[in-house]
């Protein structure tokens, strides 16, 4: 993809801001409660529009709509290759709103506009696109009994479903959400972040655009324990989708429990390992452990946190790394040469500057980094820590803020011990040309995704999820659309049988 631009920051034409309404039974309507939240721009900390804020009865009249629309209405009852026509459409005209949409997301959430261009947006379009190709293709099997039955079985959607994303990818993570709810011919409600209500707006004017039925997509911004505990507490919700922190997910899950028992999937934190082994290409290891911890300004829950690297390279790896991250460019994200925008918001960026505090307090080395970036924003250095010990705080905790651990390891067996000395489980590299190192470590690693040679390669057909406290259940692929499916077995007698 193209990520070049003739623009500089301060020449681009900002987006006026057009939905900042909760949109609810294909309409867009104040809040009942008439408040409103403030969403800030984080390059210049200053607010970008109000925004209706969805309470506990908002939620309640996105739910009857949803219900309604399930129960009543035409979506899930259409053939599937219907679903997918209109969702392809949705997709067409994404396409034709790329710059607009990339654009309100770096305002929202301080997120490259070239990458958003490049690659966020048009991927939201083609994630609708893949999951529609799925729609007229969700069937049952025919059962072979042991005794005289025909039977068989169905797919069929859960119902209503609640989703709650968080701020980090407003667009992906909302087309990873809605794309298999709606192939599979649920309905839904949903929870932008706070901090990033602006493109999910959007998003739901463009599919009504497309035809898509009043009630089967409702967005409704509010903040976490008010709409966001509503969504997971809800009596008439048949399964919540959450992604975010560990700790807000225990609270998802133990509310589900709580209400009306509805299934939960949870994409929870990370604190991801990269190993990097002896045998690697230096400089391009430096490059991938730097682009791994700072893409989307380490915001980002698969982010390579924890580096592990083979002693035989170690200080010709440290040099060129901190010698890289020396010459990366933070800066506006609208600006082409930026490399690094801001931190979502004061509330994050405190909480990495502390974290960076602490991590100098416990005694690890800063090599490079540490700081705030200018007065104005949420900007931080490229921060890499070395000489960690693996209790350390800044080593065990999701920092979400690009900041790195570096540490030293002499054999495979304790590279491996040392990337599963964590709570979490969601993703993992490893660097090396030897195949059976390659083979050895990834079947070791207890992750829900591992990279050879690579990092944040994702793909709407590759499913990615957790292992241990990062949760369960898979974005992406097939598995991501049978999240929203149940199976009904049917079953009737042949032959006359007497059972
Ligand atoms: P982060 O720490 O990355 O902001 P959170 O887990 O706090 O992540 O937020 C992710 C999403 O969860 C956001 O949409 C937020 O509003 C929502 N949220 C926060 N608290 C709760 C809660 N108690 N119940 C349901 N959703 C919540």
């Amino acid at each position: 993809a193209d990520i070049t631009n003739d623009h500089t920051a301060s020449s681009f034409k900002l987006p006026s801001i057009k939905f900042t309404n909760l949109f609810i039974n294909g309409q867009f309507v104040h809040s009942i409660s008439g408040k409103e939240f403030e969403t800030i721009d984080p390059r210049t900390e200053e607010v970008i529009a109000k925004i209706s804020e969805g309470t506990k009865e908002d939620i309640d009249v996105a739910v009857k709509a949803a219900r309604a629309a399930f129960d009543d209405g035409p979506w899930p009852r259409m053939p599937g290759a219907e679903r997918a026509k209109i969702m392809m459409k949705w997709a067409d005209i994404i396409d034709q709103n790329i710059e607009e949409l990339a654009a309100l997301d770096t305002i929202d959430a301080g997120k490259l506009y070239n990458w958003g261009k490049a690659f966020d947006i048009p991927g939201v379009a083609n994630t609708i696109r893949y999951y529609a190709g799925a729609a007229d293709k969700i069937h049952g099997e025919v059962l072979k009994p042991a005794r005289e039955l025909h039977a068989y079985t169905l797919m069929e959607p859960i119902g209503v479903v609640g989703h709650i994303i968080p701020w980090n990818f407003p667009s992906t993570m909302f087309a990873i959400k809605v794309a298999p709810t709606l192939a599979a011919g649920c309905t839904l409600v949903l929870k932008p972040a706070e901090q990033t209500p602006l493109s999910a707006l959007f998003y739901a004017h463009l599919a009504k655009e497309a035809g898509i039925p009043d009630g089967v997509l409702n967005v409704v911004p509010g903040f976490g324990p008010t709409a966001g505990a509503a969504i997971s507490s809800h009596m008439d919700i048949d399964k919540v989708s959450f992604t975010g922190s560990t700790e807000v997910g225990r609270k998802v899950m133990e509310a589900a429990a709580r209400s009306n028992l509805k299934q939960v999937s949870l994409e929870l934190g990370g604190k991801s390992p990269l190993v990097i082994f002896d045998d690697a290409d230096v400089d391009k290891a430096a490059e991938l452990a730097l682009l791994g911890i700072l893409y989307n300004k380490g915001e980002i829950c698969v982010a390579s946190s924890r580096v592990f690297v083979q002693e035989g390279i170690y200080d010709e790896f440290e040099k060129k790394l901190v010698e890289k991250a020396k010459a990366w460019v933070v800066g506006d994200p609208f600006d082409p040469k930026s490399r690094q925008g801001p931190q979502v918001d004061k509330k994050q960026f405190e909480k990495i500057l502390s974290y960076i505090e602490h991590g100098k307090r416990e005694g690890a080395t800063l090599l490079t980094g540490g700081k705030r970036v200018g007065g104005k924003g949420y900007y931080i250095e490229p921060t890499i820590f070395s000489n960690v010990e693996e209790d350390m705080l800044i080593v065990q905790d999701e920092i979400f803020g690009p900041v790195m651990s570096l540490r030293k390891f002499k054999t495979i067996e304790e590279g491996i011990k040392s990337a599963n000395n964590t709570k979490y489980g969601l993703a993992a590299g490893i660097v090396t040309k030897n195949l059976d190192t390659a083979n050895t470590v990834s079947r070791s690693i207890r992750a829900g995704i591992v990279w050879i040679n690579c990092y944040f390669a994702f793909g709407n057909d590759i499913p990615y999820g957790g292992y241990k406290m990062s949760g369960f259940g898979r974005d992406f692929g097939l598995e991501a659309l049978h999240k929203y499916l149940q199976v009904k077995s049917v079953v009737t007698p042949i032959f006359n049988s007497p059972w």
